[in-house]
């Protein structure tokens, strides 16, 4: 099954919604992580570093205390040694509350010594206040041995707090440099995947695409006969299914266009030639005696069917050219015998007409590669109508000659030229220029766009140049 464009974008922007979200997640985790263990230095490490301080002060207060009650036997100093025993107790219960695992056991060492010393103060005070002898030197040797115990167990509290907070901190540092490169590889994957799935939408669409185009050229240049296959969303596969349809309509068309040319030939041509002949034999009395009126209506029947034999032949040719249809024969050939045969062709009317009519070929023209039958006829057709447009005792030239690696060849008329405007537009078919007034020459207005068209089939170009009232020049040149 291929997916439509539309489910190809949509699954293209979830994937990449996918990853973005599994990255926003695990930087979610990792700054959590990091959060909690940022709160384990302040909330654990800091505050039993604390507790340490202030637990030595209060120890260090309670034996100062406690020495001067023994010296003074003042009760006063021993309640400020029970109250710093308290304070003392209520600080060692909340550094135990922690839960630090390894400083635990020294607390619960300091806890055992502290009570001990504590027993040892109030075994002391009891000698003090009963005014007993005892050896003085020895508790206070005990006791201070006990002091220093529990100062020494508050040292190594410090140590190895800072120590678990250095190693902590070392963690904290590795955690975030492991989470700065997860990041940046996920950034890079992100990119990889947002360009790779860019790049897998995009081609699947302007593959198919160039595909249609290149077929849609083939079609533009007459070319119905392969069909359009491509893989393609389903949307563009529908084009491809339309633009396969056209082709085949065209087909069918170019089909019938060429039986229609083949039939409008034989069915148009055959009867009309046969009107024709059978007008010129009956003209030259084979069907019996005609009468003078006879006579005039079978010209005028001539006429009127040369005429028409020519526009049918025009408008054919003119198809032909236009659907490509029509076939060249080329060959490397002169042009010089050509023209000598449509200045003789056309002599007889000029002889009429009483116009000067020259031709001027150049010594040594080169050949050309022409298809002669047709250059002929564009001969016939620019030299027709300079003799046509041109008044009795005009002129009418044929110039040929090489120029600039080319062949040119002009026919010129000393007629009533051609407007600016029209110099261009003469060239389309059916267009007749703008006729002076009251002239009613015959044409169908084909003769020059086919003449063009011929021209174009050679490589060649024509054009007119004219000045009203100078006369007109149709100028055109072949490649050598
Ligand atoms: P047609 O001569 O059958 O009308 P063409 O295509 O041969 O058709 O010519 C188109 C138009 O160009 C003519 O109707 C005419 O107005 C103009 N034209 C062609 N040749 C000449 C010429 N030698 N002198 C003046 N006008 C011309």
């Amino acid at each position: 099954m291929r997916l439509s464009l539309f489910a190809r974008l949509i699954l293209g922007y979830l994937a990449i919604f996918v990853i973005v979200a599994a990255a926003s997640v695990y930087a979610i985790l990792t700054l959590r992580q990091l959060g909690a263990r940022t709160a384990a230095i302040l909330t654990v490490d800091n505050r039993m570093l604390e507790h340490e301080k202030a637990l030595a002060d209060l120890l260090l207060g309670q034996s100062r205390v406690e020495q001067k009650f023994i010296i003074t036997r003042d009760e006063a100093w021993y309640l400020q040694f029970v109250r710093l025993k308290v304070d003392f107790e209520a600080r060692l219960e909340n550094a135990l509350a922690l839960g630090d695992g390894m400083a635990a056991p020294i607390l619960s060492s300091v806890r055992q010594d502290y009570l001990s010393y504590v027993s040892l103060v109030d075994g002391e005070s009891r000698y003090v206040r009963t005014h007993k002898a005892y050896s003085q030197a020895r508790y206070k040797q005990d006791k201070d041995a006990l002091v220093d115990g529990i100062l020494s167990g508050f040292e190594r509290l410090r140590v190895n707090q800072q120590h678990a907070t250095g190693a902590k901190l070392a963690d904290l540092a590795a955690m975030a440099d492991q989470a700065r490169e997860m990041s940046i590889a996920i950034a890079i994957a992100c990119l990889f995947a947002i360009v790779l799935m860019s790049l897998l939408v995009t081609r699947s669409i302007t593959a198919p695409i160039a595909l249609l185009k290149r077929k849609t050229e083939e079609i533009a240049k007459g070319n119905f006969e392969s069909g359009v296959v491509v893989k393609s969303p389903p949307e563009i596969g529908a084009l491809a299914e339309a633009l396969s349809a056209m082709s085949e309509r065209l087909r069918e068309l170019d089909r019938m266009k060429a039986d229609f040319f083949a039939s409008m030939s034989h069915e148009l041509r055959t009867p009309l030639t046969s009107i024709k002949e059978g007008t010129g034999l009956l003209l030259e009395g084979v069907g019996g005696a005609t009468t003078e009126k006879q006579r005039k209506l079978l010209a005028i029947l001539a006429e009127e069917s040369n005429r028409l034999i020519s526009l049918v032949n025009s408008l054919l040719d003119l198809s032909k050219m236009e659907a490509g249809m029509m076939t060249y024969e080329f060959e490397v050939s002169n042009v010089d015998p050509l023209i000598k045969r449509a200045v003789a062709e056309i002599a007889p009317l000029v002889e009429a007409k009483q116009i000067k009519l020259e031709s001027a070929v150049a010594a040594a023209l080169p050949a050309v590669r022409i298809d002669p039958e047709r250059i002929l006829q564009v001969l016939r057709n620019l030299l027709g109508n300079a003799v046509k447009f041109t008044p009795a005792g005009g002129q009418v030239s044929v110039t040929a000659k090489p120029l600039d690696g080319k062949l040119e060849i002009a026919v010129r008329d000393s007629g009533p030229g051609i407007p600016a405007e029209s110099l261009i537009s003469i060239f389309e078919k059916f267009n007749q220029g703008s006729r002076p007034s009251g002239s009613a020459r015959s044409g169908t207005g084909l003769g020059l766009a086919i003449v063009k068209s011929i021209v174009s089939s050679h490589g060649g170009k024509i054009w007119a140049e004219s000045q009203l009232g100078q006369g007109s020049a149709f100028i055109f040149v072949l490649p050598c």
